[in-house]
C-alpha cells in the first residue's frame, strides 16, 4: 500500500492551507507564517541490535504551531518516514486540535525503521534512544507525543520511563496512549474510530442514510480500520463487507466478523484468508459500492487516477491524508460526502487531551464519562464544518480547514506574533 510515487505530502498540506487563506483572506504574513513549522529537529540514533551490531536511525520530530497550547501529535514508526510526511502530519495536527477546539498546538514524529523486523528489545531501545534524542523539547507543557502508525502503548511506556529518568521524576502528562496501568485513559484505545463514528452518525443524519441497514469497508486494519470495523457493527449494526490491510484484503457481501478477523490478524500477521471470505485487494476495495468507505491506513490512497471510481455515499478518513486534492474535487463534483481526515479522526488526540488533563490532576475518569465528552467534542466540530460548508459552498475539507485555521490565526493574531 505504498503512497502514489511524487506525492508529497507536505505540498499537499500547504496546497490545501493556501486555499485556506484565500477563503479566509488572511494577510500575507500570516499566511508566511502558518504555511511552515515552526520548529524541528532531526536526529540520528546509534541503537544496539540484538545481534549485537550498532544500527543507525534517522528521526525527525516537527513542531508546527503552539500558538494554541503544547504541540501534540503522534510518532510514527515507517520504513518509508520522510521529513516532508512528518512536516504534513505536523501541519494536520494544528489543523485538527484546533477544528476539535482543544488547547493544543500540532506536531508530529518519525523514525525510518521497519518495525515488522524488529525484535521487542531492538524496538525498546529504538524508544529509548528516540526520547533520549529529542527530550530537550519534548515535555508536558511543551510538546506531548501519542501512538501513531505502528507505535503501541507499550512504547508510549517506554517513552514516558525514558522521559521520566531525563527528568528525576514521573511525567506520565509527557505522552499520550499509554497503557492503563501507567497513566492511560480509559477509552483511548479505540478513540480515533468511535470518534470518527459519531461523525459519520451525523453525516447520515443529515443525508437520511439508516446506519443499520449500511454496507462498511474498511482499508486498513491498524488501531483505527479494526476498530471502525468493530465499532461499525458493534454500535450500529452496520454490515462490514470488506476489509484489507498490507497483505491483502477480505470480503463477504453478507458481512463479516470484525472481531474474528483481528483474531486472525493477530495469528497470521494478517487478514487475509480469514475462513469464509473471499480476497480482495487494496486497490479493489476504495472502488466497492457500499455507503461508508473508511479509508484507514496511510495517505494519498484516493487521487486523481481512482478517485472518479469510488462509489461510496461518505468517506470517512480515519488516515491522515488518504485523498489528493485533485481527489477532493472529483468527489465533491460526483456528491460524495468525505468527512475529512482531521475531523473524522480526531477522537484519538481528543481522548489524548483528556489523558493529559486526567495526568496533570491525578483522577480518572470511567469509560462512559470518556465516550460522553469525546460525543460532544466530535459532533460540535462536525457540525461546525458542515456549517462553514454551506456557508462558503465548499468541500467539506476546506470547510474544515477554514474553521481550524482561523482559530489558530486568531490566537496567533492576539499573542501578538504576527
Ligand atoms: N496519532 C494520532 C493522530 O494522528 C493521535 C495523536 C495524539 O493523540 O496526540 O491524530
Amino acid at each position: 500500500m505504498a503512497e502514489q510515487k511524487g506525492v508529497n505530502p507536505f505540498a499537499i498540506a500547504q496546497q490545501q492551507f493556501d486555499e485556506a487563506a484565500e477563503l479566509l483572506g488572511l494577510e500575507p504574513a500570516m499566511r508566511a507564517f502558518l504555511r511552515v513549522p515552526m520548529r524541528e529537529l532531526h536526529v540520528t540514533l546509534p541503537v544496539r541490535m540484538d545481534d549485537g551490531r550498532v544500527k543507525v536511525f534517522q528521526g525527525f520530530r516537527v513542531q508546527y504551531n503552539d500558538a494554541r497550547g503544547p504541540t501534540k501529535g503522534g510518532i510514527r514508526f515507517h520504513p518509508e518516514e520522510t521529513i516532508d510526511t512528518v512536516r504534513a502530519l505536523a501541519a494536520w495536527m494544528t489543523w485538527k486540535c484546533s477544528v476539535v477546539d482543544i488547547p493544543l498546538g500540532g506536531g508530529k514524529g518519525g523514525v525510518i525503521c521497519n518495525p515488522k523486523n524488529m525484535s521487542a528489545t531492538e524496538l525498546e531501545r529504538l524508544s529509548r534512544a528516540y526520547v533520549e534524542a529529542v527530550g530537550r523539547i519534548l515535555g508536558p507543557e511543551k510538546d506531548v507525543p501519542a501512538p501513531d502508525v505502528y507505535t503501541t502503548p507499550q512504547i508510549m511506556a517506554w517513552m514516558m520511563d525514558e522521559y521520566s529518568k531525563l527528568a528525576g521524576h514521573n511525567a506520565f502528562g509527557v505522552i499520550t496512549g499509554k497503557p492503563l496501568a501507567l497513566g492511560g485513559s480509559a477509552g483511548r484505545g479505540d478513540a480515533t474510530a468511535r470518534g470518527g463514528w459519531y461523525t459519520v452518525r451525523e453525516a447520515a443524519n443529515e443525508l437520511g442514510l439508516d446506519l443499520a441497514k449500511a454496507t462498511v469497508a474498511v482499508q486498513g486494519y491498524g488501531n483505527a480500520g479494526s476498530f471502525a470495523a468493530i465499532l461499525g457493527k458493534e454500535l450500529f449494526g452496520c454490515r462490514v463487507v470488506a476489509v484489507t490491510d498490507t497483505q491483502g484484503g477480505v470480503m463477504n457481501q453478507d458481512g463479516l466478523d470484525p472481531k474474528a478477523i483481528l483474531e486472525h490478524k493477530k495469528r497470521t500477521g494478517s487478514v487475509a484468508g480469514t475462513p469464509g471470505t473471499q480476497p480482495i485487494s487494496n486497490e479493489e476495495i476504495l472502488e466497492l459500492p457500499v455507503d461508508i468507505l473508511w479509508p484507514s491506513a496511510i495517505e494519498n490512497v484516493i487521487t486523481g487516477a481512482n478517485a472518479g471510481r469510488v462509489k461510496a455515499k461518505v468517506v470517512a478518513e480515519a488516515a491522515n491524508g488518504p485523498t489528493t486534492p485533485d481527489a477532493d474535487a472529483i468527489l465533491y463534483k460526483n456528491g460524495i460526502h468525505v468527512i475529512p481526515d482531521f475531523l473524522c479522526n480526531a477522537g484519538g488526540v481528543t481522548v489524548s487531551y483528556f489523558e493529559m488533563v486526567q495526568n496533570f490532576n491525578h483522577f480518572y475518569w470511567t469509560e462512559k464519562q470518556v465516550h460522553e465528552m469525546l460525543d460532544k467534542k466530535m459532533t460540535d466540530a462536525y457540525h461546525a464544518v458542515l456549517a462553514a460548508s454551506r456557508r462558503h459552498k465548499v468541500h467539506m475539507r476546506l470547510a474544515a480547514y477554514a474553521v481550524a485555521v482561523q482559530r489558530v490565526a486568531e490566537a496567533v493574531k492576539l499573542r501578538g506574533w504576527v
